[in-house]
């Protein structure tokens, strides 16, 4: 018999999301919540991406929380080990630690309409019960590896880019990488020195924008450190810079787009001099549709010698091969995925079941992720999401949404303090009315006419990740609660 807990809120996960939200309800005062973590530590993206290379593409200064500025980044771009430092940092400062639960996996959550409640399973057997439900369990969590023919019979060592094998010497190795995407971008040109020889599967070609990263220079740093409102507005700077990126996505900025293209086929052209290969690498739609990259080295290590890439999908994985597209053999000892994660299909597992039973993988399965601001679910009381649904960012720091949800969940939850009742629904018109606005802005999108299928599109095809338009928009959005888009239910006392 697994034990009982009992919070006001329960939020699941420890990445920026899980403890951003713990912070916004500390600092109003709220301190019985509990965290559930499935790993040992927190960190979430920036705890398992340890491959070589690992490093936002958002500058640091604006890709941490607006409340824990942090004068020491070492780079524009830091690397994995010091975000997942300054995570613990910001974990460490609240005393987030005494409030988490390691190795808590959340299995499912019921809604018990009666006591207004959610029930939340563990994995271990242990039943959280809370009034609100704060999921903050990741958009980009759960690798994904491809079904290639014949991969279980491979004798060599495979592993994810997301768990990846430290202890497996690469060097003197011959590897193959399938996939070309954020993450292969950045670990191809740390392993392709080390290993023999590197066979480099691509299905399509990501458009790559050279990398404005440097080191920070001490005199900023201490700059930083003793004047803390200048790092507020060089922060504010890389905010605004950042989010004009924002004109070129959306409406109308399909030209904008196509003239940044030039600047992307200049980076391929100065690095790599094979004409077959540079027209191999160059992608045949509009910058944008896909996510775009940043990088000065991965275009020259595409062009070293023991450097292939091959461009005809992989055929079948033999024991010790793989056999391409052309039907051409590769030797191989060790198969690397950069593969990225499940997306819209990531709360398949999950069974959360919200009013009259209903169950929310399934409901999201059949008609797509349909939320009110990403946040909230029509059917589904006192149940929040941060980074949910359409609110992912391919042009700015998705920490600056993750703050305004958070701060919108608190709000909502003093809402519902306020009226002395127990809990808030979403009225589904006002959920239907989000949804229809975000498809009717996404269609005029470079990601549906851009002539590419991305990751940011569900099983029906529909892009159900990403906010169309600029971010400060959504933060007025999300400024106040609009008590109007919800139906308050129960009263305070409610057990
Ligand atoms: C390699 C990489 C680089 C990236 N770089 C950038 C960037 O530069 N800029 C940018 O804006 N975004 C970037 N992203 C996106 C990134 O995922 C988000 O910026 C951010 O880290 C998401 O935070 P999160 O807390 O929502 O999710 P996560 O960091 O994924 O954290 C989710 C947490 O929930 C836990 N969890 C999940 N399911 C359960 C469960 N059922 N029970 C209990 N615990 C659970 C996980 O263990 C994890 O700790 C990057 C992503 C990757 C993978």
């Amino acid at each position: 018999m697994g034990k009982r807990t009992e919070a006001e809120v329960v939020i699941v996960g420890t990445g920026f999301s899980g403890l951003g939200m713990a912070v916004q309800l500390l600092e109003r005062g709220h301190r019985d919540f509990v965290i559930l973590e499935k790993a040992a530590d927190v960190g979430g993206t920036w705890r398992d991406n340890t491959y070589p290379g690992c490093a936002c593409d958002i500058q640091s200064h604006m890709y941490s929380f607006s409340f824990a500025q942090n004068p020491e980044w070492t780079r524009a771009f830091s690397p994995q080990q010091e975000i997942w430092d300054y995570l613990r940092g910001v974990a460490d400062k609240y005393d987030l630690y005494s409030h988490i639960r390691f190795g808590q996996e959340m299995t499912g959550a019921r809604w018990d309409p009666e006591e207004h409640r959610w029930h939340v399973a563990t994995r271990g057997g242990d039943e959280f019960a809370a009034r609100y439900l704060v999921n903050g369990l990741g958009a980009l969590h759960l690798p994904q590896i491809p079904e290639l023919d014949g991969l279980e019979n491979f004798k060599g060592e495979t592993f994810h880019s997301a768990t990846w094998n430290h202890d497996y010497d690469l060097r003197g190795k011959r590897v193959a990488v399938v996939g070309t995407g954020a993450s292969a971008i950045q670990f191809i040109p740390r392993i392709a020195p080390e290993v023999a020889q590197l066979t480099v599967f691509q299905r399509t070609p990501p458009w790559v924008l050279p990398k404005p990263d440097h080191e920070v220079p001490d005199w900023a740093r201490t700059l930083f450190r003793k004047v803390p409102a200048l790092q507020t507005a060089y922060r504010d700077l890389l905010y605004w810079s950042l989010e004009s990126r924002a004109v070129g996505y959306n409406n109308g900025g399909l030209t904008l787009m196509k003239l940044t293209q030039r600047l992307g086929k200049w980076n391929i052209d100065r690095s790599v001099e094979d004409p077959a290969l540079r027209a191999r690498l160059t992608p045949d739609y509009v910058l944008g549709c896909k996510r775009v990259l940043l990088s000065n080295d991965y275009y020259p290590a595409l062009a070293r010698d023991n450097v292939d890439v091959r461009t005809d999908g992989v055929a079948e994985v033999r024991e010790h091969s793989i056999v391409d597209g052309a039907g051409v053999e590769h030797e191989v000892d060790a198969i690397i995925f950069g593969t990225g994660f499940h997306v819209t299909d990531a709360f398949e597992n999950l069974e959360i079941v919200g009013e009259g039973g209903r169950n929310l993988a399934k409901e999201w399965a059949d008609e797509g992720m349909r939320t009110h601001l990403g946040i909230t679910v029509a059917g589904f009381p006192n149940l929040f999401f941060l980074l949910g649904p359409n609110t992912g960012l391919g042009h700015n720091s998705v920490v600056f949404m993750i703050e305004s949800q958070a701060r919108y969940v608190a709000e909502a939850i003093e809402l519902v303090g306020r009226t002395r009742t127990a809990g808030i629904a979403t009225r589904p018109e006002v959920q239907e009315r989000f949804n229809a606005t975000m498809q009717r802005k996404l269609a005029k999108g470079v990601w549906t006419r851009g002539g590419c299928r991305s990751w940011y599109l569900d099983a029906q095809g529909v892009n159900r990740t990403l906010w169309p338009g600029f971010t400060w928009r959504y933060w007025l959005a999300t400024r106040k609660v609009a008590a109007s888009d919800f139906e308050l239910i129960g009263t305070a006392g409610d057990k």
